[in-house]
Formats: C-alpha cells, structure tokens, sequence
C-alpha cells in the first residue's frame, strides 16, 4: 500500500458525467489499496470566464483580487469531485489551499509554494478518506491566498506527491502522454515513452503547455516519479518522467515547442557604460519581471542597443519600470514588438553535437523563415521568428528532427465511462 497524488485538468472534470468518471478512475486506485489525493482544476474554461469577467469589471484588475477571484473555480470541481465519491460509496473530503496548508511566497498570480503542511493530510488519510485537493491556489503565511500562475494545478499535485514522499504522481490530461510537440500542430508526432526531467523542463518552459515547468522543477528536486497519462485510456501508462542519469540518449532532439506569449522590447541609444545593463534588469527584476532572450550590440555612435523579451503578461509593469530608470532611459528609444514567437528544440543528445543549430536554422530557412534572434543552451536552442510563422515553424523542424510518425494522436479526447 502506497500514496499516490493523481491530478485531473480541467478537460477531465467539465461537467458532471466527466466529474464521475474521475471519482471512479480515482476510486479505482483506493480499491487497489492505496491511499489517494487527487488534485483538480477547475472545470472546463472556467478560469478563463473568471478572467474575461475581471476585465469586462476593469482593464486594470488589482492582483489580490483577481486571486480571489481565480481560486473559486478550483473550489467548486473539489466539492463536486468529492460528493461524487461519496456518491459512490467512497469517504471523500475536499480541502483548499488554505486548509491544507499550502504556503507559498506573497507573490499574486504567480506565487511560489515554499512549503506543505502535511498533518492534516496525513490525519484524513488515515481516516480512510480520499483527498481531494484545490490545484493553483495557496496562501501566505499572512492567510493571504495566492495563486501560481495557469496550468499550475500540476505543480500542487507534484508539490503535495514531494511533501508526502508519494509513490507516484500521475498527472491525467486529455492527451495520451507527452508528445514530440503538440499533437494539435502536428497529428503524426511521435509519443515519447521515456523523457527525463531536464529536457521536459526546457520543453515546459519553452511553451510546451502539457506540464506547469515548476511541476517538472519540483519533481526533479524531490525525485518524484512522475507519469503524464490520459485520462480517457487509463490503461495506458503515458510517459513517464525521470532523472537523465536513468536514460539512454539516442535521440539529438526529444522535442519541439513554441512560446508566443512573449514581447520583444528594444532599447536604443543607451549610454555605452559600465552598470547600464545591470541597473536595467536589476530594477525588472526587483519587480518580479523574468526576462528571457536578451541580445547587447554596439551602434557606431558609441551608443548601445539592448533588445529582450519579457512576457505579454508584464510588458505595461516593464516599460514602468525602464522609464522610472530615467537616468539611463531618459534620451534612449524604447519600442516593442509584439508579433513574435520563440520557436525552440531541446533534446539532451544534442550535447556536443554541434551540427544541430545549423540544421536548425537550414531549415528555418528553407521554409523562407527570418530568425529575429537566437539564444541557446547545453539542451536546447531557440529562435525568434514572427508569430504567423510559429506552426510552420513547428512542422519543419519535426520533420527536420525525424519527430513524426505514420500514427495520429489522438487530440482533445473525450473522458469515458470507466
Ligand atoms: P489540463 O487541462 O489537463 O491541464 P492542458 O490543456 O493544460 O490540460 O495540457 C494538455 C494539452 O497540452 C494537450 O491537449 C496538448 O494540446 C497540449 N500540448 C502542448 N505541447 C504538448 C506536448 N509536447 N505533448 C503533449 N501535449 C502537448
Ligand atoms: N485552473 C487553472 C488554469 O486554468 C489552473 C490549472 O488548470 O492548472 O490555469
Ligand atoms: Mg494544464
């Protein structure tokens, strides 16, 4: 007998039949003696008519309220889940973020769990109830609640399988597993059985929107072994997420993503002296503003360009936060661009392989793709390109790296009776 943390998306609980067929997946792994916490989103889009609703209200939300706003959806799919269980014969408990102890750091929309409580989970379980947990919310220490940013409801999940040294985390979703990139770009991409943790981190940074990336951060961290599966074929053991150590690297490149949720913000005629760049990003990121891709040139004149991306999210709070800098920013030109996606592959064989970026960018090309800007790392390389440009992208570059396969994956399937 073992713990077990199984976390179910939005897709798998939308309406009360789906919400049934969950209580039975999750009653499934009871009966097979284990103990359970389930952690869910909330149903459907909901978050997204929570935010939609914000901004018909106002254009300038204030972040505390919008977490109060935001958490409700995850409140409504715990109850239902759990009355659904007991519907089932099952002891069934729902608690939030707040009454299981979900601490996090006082950040609003993107806050970071620093630590889970377990006694009262621990005590509920050994009432022989099951578990059922609100994913993407915690609170502060000062009871303030948080919540950590879309799609976090996995990084609960992973958080809770840490605290309570779980057996496994199984995050079900409405895809078969993790894919080469998205099956909704490319149908014929290959499944990946095996994916360690470093690799599936970059992709879910990268935009591969599958996994939360701190869910990966956390599993790693922690060792949690961690399977995405469907929620539809509960059979099917998805892919499992492991430490690199464990895999045999065959592949240069395990995937592809893109991210089109990024501005490009180009600074120029700035002072070409010491400290100009650290004071910039120093002050971006005393306001919590992650800057990605950043390329410095020289002009002729003797003044510097600095171009970076930021995400759309935090454009208005960065342009702010540079024009507060006015000793540096005062006769310089800022300009944004927001037509841009980072296209990127990432794979752990491409290690000393030094022919993957040009064929990269060969076959960007090919295609007849302009590269705004590059940036790279051990696993992976990425390239700016425009936005309309991003699925061609995507499919020239699965079919550079050998990605697809003659099968269709099955995309945004249906959850049924079990
Ligand atoms: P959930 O509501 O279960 O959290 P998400 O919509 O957040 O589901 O994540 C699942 C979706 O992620 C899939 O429907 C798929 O279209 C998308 N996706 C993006 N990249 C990948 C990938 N590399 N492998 C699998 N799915 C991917
Ligand atoms: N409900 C939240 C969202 O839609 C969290 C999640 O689903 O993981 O982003
Ligand atoms: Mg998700």
């Amino acid at each position: 007998m073992g713990i077990i943390v199984q976390k179910f998306g939005g897709t798998s609980v939308a309406d009360p039949q789906k919400i049934h067929n969950v209580a039975n997946a999750v009653i499934k792994e009871k009966e097979n003696g284990n103990d359970v916490v389930v952690v869910v989103s909330a149903m459907g889009h909901t978050t997204d008519h929570l935010i939609k609703l914000a901004k018909e209200v106002t254009n300038t939300p204030d972040s505390r309220e919008m977490d109060m706003l935001l958490s409700t959806g995850e409140q409504v799919s715990i109850a239902l889940l759990a009355m659904a269980i007991q519907a089932h014969g099952h002891k069934a408990v729902s608690m939030n973020g707040q009454q299981v102890g979900i601490v996090t750091e006082c950040i609003h929309s993107k806050a970071r769990i620093v630590d889970i409580k377990t006694e009262k989970l621990q005590k509920k379980l050994q009432e022989g109830n099951i578990i059922v947990v609100a994913g993407f919310q915690g609170v502060t220490p000062d009871g303030e609640i948080t919540t950590l940013g879309r799609g976090g409801s996995d990084t609960s999940a992973v958080a809770i399988a840490a605290a309570l040294k779980a057996d496994r985390c199984d995050i079900y979703t409405d895809v078969e597993g993790v894919y080469a990139t998205d099956p909704r770009i490319v149908p014929n991409i290959q499944k990946t059985d095996v994916i360690s943790y470093e690799e599936m981190l970059e992709l879910a940074s990268l935009g591969a929107n599958v996994l939360h990336p701190r869910s990966v951060e956390t599993a790693k961290q922690f060792n949690v072994p961690l399977r995405v599966r469907s929620s539809f074929k509960l059979d099917n053991l998805g892919t499992l997420i492991i430490g690199v150590e464990n895999m045999e690297i065959y592949k240069p490149v395990a995937g592809v993503a893109a991210d089109s949720s990024q501005v490009r913000i180009l600074l120029s005629n700035l002072p070409d002296i010491p400290g100009t760049a650290a004071k910039l990003f120093g002050a971006l990121a005393k306001n919590n503003i992650s800057v990605d891709m950043i390329i410095q040139s020289l002009a002729n004149n003797g003044t510097n360009s600095i171009a970076f991306t930021v995400s759309e999210d935090d454009l208005e709070d960065a342009i702010a936060t540079l024009e507060a800098e006015k000793e540096i920013t005062q006769s310089a030109q800022i300009s944004t661009d927001k037509d841009i996606a980072k296209v990127s592959i990432v794979g752990a064989g491409m290690v000393d392989r030094p022919g993957i970026a040009a064929d990269m960018f060969r076959s960007l090309a090919d295609k007849g793709i302009n590269i705004k800007m590059i940036s790279t790392s051990e696993i992976k390389i990425s390239c700016l390109v425009d936005k309309d440009k991003a699925n061609d992208s995507i499919k020239a570059l699965c079919k550079e790296f050998g990605l697809e396969t003659t099968e269709m994956a099955v995309v945004k399937g249906d959850l049924p009776n079990v």
